[in-house]
């Protein structure tokens, strides 16, 4: 069963720590109308400290693999994980940077007093998930059955020709 410890980020940056741990997708409630079904895994770890310009930093590693529908062919495909995103925590809006000055990886966000790990870990993997998954053209079963078309009927292109 996934625990969901509740953290103080602030906390966290100062002791320089770390919390991680595996949660199963069925525990990522908001993820569940992207999923396809409930096989896969996935490990989590976000750990305190500082920037190079000694702002209070979260770095949030997930890696794993969850079960997403290839919009080609409509069949079962494997999404691997591996995100890796820097959150810079500021005092207040008024801290935050302009959208042009975001960098890739990297948030800026105001720092809440407490942060819940599986509502952090399900915003991450709801930002990473493609917006049309599909399998690579060799895994996909659209793809496979163009070919098998092809191979029944090489002659079907010319004889539309003629
Ligand atoms: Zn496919």
């Amino acid at each position: 069963m996934f625990e969901a410890p509740i953290l103080d980020p602030m906390r966290l940056c100062r002791l320089g720590d770390a919390v991680e741990g595996n949660c199963l997708p069925g525990d990522l409630t908001l993820l569940q109308d992207e999923l396809r079904d409930l096989a896969g895994e996935v490990h989590y770890r976000i750990a305190g400290g500082f920037s190079d310009g000694q702002k209070p930093l979260l770095t949030v590693c997930i890696t794993g693999h969850v079960s997403l529908t290839c919009q080609r062919c409509l069949e079962k495909m494997r999404f691997d994980l591996d995100i890796q995103t820097h959150l810079v925590l500021v005092p207040d809006e008024t801290a935050l940077p302009a959208l042009d000055e975001e960098k890739e990886g990297w948030d800026v966000i105001v720092r809440p007093e407490r942060l819940s790990v599986v509502a952090l870990v399900q915003e991450e993997i709801l930002l990473a998930l493609p917006v049309a998954p599909m399998h690579a053209d060799k895994g996909c079963g659209a793809a496979k059955l163009m070919e098998t078309d092809k191979a029944a009927h090489p002659f079907a292109v010319l004889r539309k020709l003629t």
